[in-house]
């Protein structure tokens, strides 16, 4: 049984704060650094980011802060860093009201000295400035009870050794708690570990490299407007045998199966709402193929005996890089092949880059299938299907039969049904998916960022599920659409989406409030896209029935 957080002895309030942010259950740097950081230890730990680390040595020391001082200095050597690192000491402890300050080269003194001097509990700087501040009378080291060196080995090939002795001498060696965390341990480390930390525990947590080539990495640029289609492409294109598609939230994996399903994709979601029973039902499914996509969380996958898959894609990125390892070894196993697909953002560039040098690997970027590619594929298999059939035929059929006694000729009956059948399929057109470079960084980013805020509270926009609340009221900008089916034909919102999506080219995202009725659907378009929906939308077909799209 892995340790809770409750188990590892932080107080009530971080737990609140760690359930709030979403933290399931402590990283392994976590379980070891927490109990002997809050039994008052010096800690030398080997970690590399995306293990987890910040949060390792920042809990246990908020829990002990109790006067107004300043009693946390964390060294760190970037900017960025440091800047990084003040976040996440904020976002931990603002419950208890707790005040940081990232102090940094290149900002204004004066700024720096005016938040010193109204008080603050922890400060997070790089050691040219923050010795710079103790020199000039402006910081006072004497209460502080922890010191953190972030990335120790960074700041040496920085330079910065004397200027961290320095720091380190103007604390109290007898009031002080010491912390060093560093990916890689030279010997100028352990001499600064043996100098001055006071029996410190060594923890080290290893990097989990991949084993062997036999799976292959790549990851495609995408907006987060864009990931379904995209995803769509990649399916048709790779046309995995068996796919693990990971989401973040438990809601993301039940709206991904949806839209999957929608597109005919035979995906299904495991997730936390559905009993044990169905849970190995759906596996059950997955492992003699039956459904060939399985839609799930970091959380769920750990908790059940997912078998090994051909493909991993990761449509949400994971926060932790060793989540990443867990994912994409599902696929690979027992000497096969593998291939692991990450969608990424934009925004998330950095991420990657933290993954990559945990796994110490380079995941390069791939294009998307083109329009051209995906349509080609989709020819190839129509040819190959046909073909299928020809080959199965055995006696002739009676209609045909008929065709030829009225005196048509065979390649005119065969020409006429290939094109019957290509007409239906063109029902499934592709999606427009933008460039990433294109340079609109407008509504929609921001839109796409409410969105990420949206579902990790577990409510997305909710699209035709908030239907009651919102009937009638529609979002300024965007005219009303009706349609003859509903929720009595299986109509959902994932349905209404992408055929209108696909149909008139137009991105999906664009699309407002949709609110399914038993025998209707009332669907908001934005004013631009209106008569494009309209004119292309005559003949929508949705769930095979007629949809009459026309203006509400
Ligand atoms: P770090 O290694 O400290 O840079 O952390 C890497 C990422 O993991 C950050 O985005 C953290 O927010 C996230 N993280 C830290 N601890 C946990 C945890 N127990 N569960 C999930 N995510 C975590």
């Amino acid at each position: 049984m892995t340790q809770t957080f409750q188990e590892l002895g932080l107080a009530p309030v971080l737990l609140e704060t760690l359930e709030h942010i979403g933290y399931s259950e402590p990283t392994p740097i976590q379980r070891e650094a927490i109990p002997h950081l809050l039994a008052g230890r010096d800690v030398l730990g080997q970690a590399q980011t995306g293990t987890g680390k910040t949060a390792a040595f920042t809990l246990p020391t908020l829990q002990q802060l109790h006067n107004e001082s300043l009693q946390v200095l964390i060294l760190a050597p970037t900017r960025e860093l440091a800047i990084q690192n003040a976040e996440a000491v904020y976002r931990y402890g603002h419950k208890i009201g707790l005040r940081v300050l990232p102090i940094y080269g290149g900002q204004s003194y004066d700024r720096q000295i005016r938040r010193l001097n109204k008080g603050v509990h922890v400060v997070v700087g790089t050691p040219g400035r923050t010795l710079d501040l103790i020199r000039q009378g402006h910081l006072n080291l004497d209460d502080v009870k922890y010191l953190i060196l972030d990335e120790a080995d960074e700041m040496l090939k920085m330079g910065f050794i004397e200027d961290i002795e320095q720091i380190i001498d103007a604390t109290d060696e007898e009031n002080r708690q010491t912390i060093l965390f560093s990916a890689t341990f030279s010997k100028e480390i352990k001499r600064i570990a043996e100098q001055y930390m006071r029996d410190a525990v060594h923890i080290k947590i290893e990097s989990e490299q991949m084993t062997g080539d036999n799976i292959e990495q790549v990851h495609y640029l995408v907006k987060q407007r864009d990931k379904i289609n995209a995803l769509s492409r990649i399916l048709e294109v790779e046309q995995p045998l068996s796919t693990l598609i990971f989401a973040k939230t438990k809601v993301g994996s039940a709206e991904l199966a949806e839209q999957l399903i929608a597109q005919n994709y035979p995906a299904v979601a495991i997730h936390g709402d559905l009993s044990q029973q169905e849970r190995e039902r759906i596996l059950g499914r997955f492992r003699k193929g039956e459904s060939q996509i399985l839609v799930a969380t970091d959380v769920m996958a750990r908790g059940v005996d997912i078998p090994a898959v051909s493909h991993v894609i990761n449509y949400d990125l994971p926060q932790l890089a060793i989540e990443y390892v867990h994912r994409i070894g599902r696929t690979g196993r027992a000497g096969r092949t593998g291939k692991a697909i990450t969608l990424l953002t934009p925004n998330q560039r950095r991420a990657l880059k933290v993954i990559e040098g945990y796994v110490s690997n380079q995941i390069p970027r791939a294009q998307l299938p083109t329009r051209e590619q995906v349509l080609a594929i989709r020819e190839q298999q129509f040819m190959n299907n046909l073909i299928d059939q020809i080959q199965k035929v055995e006696s002739s059929d009676a209609n045909l039969q008929t065709l030829v006694d009225m005196g048509y000729e065979m390649d005119h009956i065969a020409t006429a049904l290939i094109r019957m059948l290509r007409s239906q399929e063109a029902d499934e057109s592709l999606a427009t998916i933008s460039d990433v470079n294109s340079r609109d960084k407008s509504r929609n980013d921001r839109r796409d960022r409410g969105r990420d805020r949206g579902d990790r509270n577990g409510k997305g926009r909710g699209r035709g599920r908030g239907g009651k609340r919102n009937r009638g009221r529609r979002e300024e900008g965007m005219v009303r659409l009706i349609m003859a089916v509903g929720r009595s034909n299986g109509v959902k919102p994932g349905d209404v989406v992408y055929k209108i999506a696909s149909q008139s080219e137009i991105p999906g995202s664009v699309l407002g409030q949709i609110d399914i009725q038993n025998n209707k659907t009332f669907v908001d378009v934005p004013e631009e896209h209106v008569q494009k929906v309209l004119t292309n939308g005559k003949n929508l077909t949705i769930k095979g029935q007629p949809a009459k799209l026309k203006l509400a």
